[in-house]
């Protein structure tokens, strides 16, 4: 019998717990002061809601989807990305009824068959932001401005955040002919993935991490010289606007993105001090079609996905900390016996109503041992009580770190306690 946890996936628990809310929390500050609201759709949808959307032809629907029928043959997926639900989401819920720009994040957990290593899951989490309603330049500016803003808070200040613009489908159209016209002498040459990919979505093959790929890129023809006078003058506007809020950024004219809607300014942001397959933290763009596509209304939109997994890697190598905003003084509590610990109850329910974060010893290893795992598990304080606390009514509060403590009448001063724990913070 196979109990352990499937290949690709993670029990995240400790420490990883606490670099996770950290970011998360981190993020929803942010999301918060942009005036974004909270979305959450379901871990599965209907096959379709993905495949129309993210292409065919991608990586992720060709080969990477956790697809399975349910009792009624209904064919459904693990969502391996966030993007389409909500689009499907905006759409069946009729959410663009309401004033536009329609501006959402969710948080969740995605699902891809990759082969697992350093950085890549099966099931991973992504923290996400979707702009919808408006093809205003100013708001891609926005998205892009709260991912470095989500990114300087979490104390990173080496990243490289790649733009570019993949245009509309016009100039795509130009472009491609003269791509396919450059690549077809060259064909054979390409890895097996990329030739796939030059029948079904060849802007595709700027993603190959292979070296001979990469090579015959070299001299190719770009899609940046393709664009027309409006997506130049769009993405002119968005760099002049980054430069005016000193976001810096580098322009790279490969950037391309894994799935078939996206249109536009695109971008990335990439962490040299990881290794170059699994070095993006983050990435996003127009996706001006995706919502027509799935039936809906012809809405223009824009968004990013960050990956909190890789994220929570990069800040542990960095030695990044996760940081509470104000470490609140925390009590733990020592009752010497079984007695003592019935006693200890209106203490720890004075304690925990006055929003004291305290605990109690369950099992008794003794006093010295117990104020060594207070400290350990970063208690401030603790309280002792034992046989001569209950019969006097007094009890000790030290101050573990400062080596001081105070005697408290229980009955008459108990609120004391307050103003000892306060002059510690
Ligand atoms: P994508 O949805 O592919 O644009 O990915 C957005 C971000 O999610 C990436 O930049 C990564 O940080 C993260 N990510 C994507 N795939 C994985 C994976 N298999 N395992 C861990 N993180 C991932």
């Amino acid at each position: 019998m196979n109990i352990n946890r499937p290949r690709g996936t993670t029990d995240i628990y400790g420490e990883n717990i606490e670099y996770r809310n950290y970011i998360s929390n981190t993020a929803r500050k942010i999301f918060e002061i942009f005036n974004y609201k909270e979305i959450i759709t379901p871990a599965f949808e209907h096959t379709t809601v993905f495949s129309r959307s993210i292409g065919e032809g991608s990586d992720i629907v060709s080969k990477e989807m956790y697809t399975f029928q349910d009792r009624k043959g209904r064919l459904l997926t693990l969502r391996p990305e966030g993007t389409a639900s909500i689009a499907r989401a905006v759409i069946e819920n009729k959410m663009y009824v309401e004033n536009l720009p329609l501006k959402l994040f969710y948080e969740g957990n995605m699902f891809r068959y990759e082969r697992p290593q350093k950085g890549r899951m099966r099931e991973f989490w992504q923290i996400g932001v979707e702009a919808i309603g408006t093809d205003n330049p100013i708001i891609d500016v926005e998205i892009m401005w709260i991912l470095n803003s989500l990114f300087e808070k979490l104390g990173f200040r080496k990243l490289v955040f790649k733009v570019n613009s993949i245009g509309c489908n016009k100039c795509r159209e130009k472009f491609l002919i003269e791509f396919k016209r450059y690549l077809e002498p060259r064909i054979e040459k390409l890895c097996d993935d990329c030739r796939n990919r030059f029948d079904k979505n060849a802007m595709r093959i700027f993603d190959c991490k292979k070296g001979e790929c990469i090579n015959i890129l070299k001299d190719s023809p770009e899609i940046y010289s393709f664009l027309c006078d409006d997506c130049k003058d769009k993405f002119k506007e968005i760099l002049e606007c980054l430069e005016e809020l000193k976001i810096d950024y580098v322009i790279d004219k490969t950037l391309v993105r894994g799935f078939d809607y996206y249109t536009g300014t695109v971008f990335e942001i990439i962490s040299e001090d990881l290794k170059s397959e699994q070095n993006a933290l983050g990435g996003g763009g127009r996706y001006d079609n995706l919502l027509k596509e799935l039936g809906g209304p012809d809405l223009p939109a824009t968004g990013f996905a960050i990956g909190v997994d890789r994220i929570i890697m990069l800040m542990k190598q960095l030695k990044l900390s996760y940081k509470k905003d104000r470490e609140l003084p925390r009590i733990y509590i020592i009752a010497m016996d079984r007695k003592c610990q019935f006693h200890s109850l209106k203490v720890l329910k004075y304690l925990r109503d006055s929003g004291i974060v305290c605990d109690i010893n369950f099992n008794n290893r003794g006093i010295k041992k117990e104020i060594k795992l207070a400290e350990k598990n970063g208690y401030s304080f603790v309280i002792i009580i034992g046989e001569n606390e209950i019969k006097t009514g007094n009890l000790v509060l030290k101050d573990i770190r400062k080596f001081k403590q105070y005697s408290i009448n229980w009955e008459n001063e108990k609120e004391k306690i307050m103003e000892f724990i306060g002059e510690s913070v």
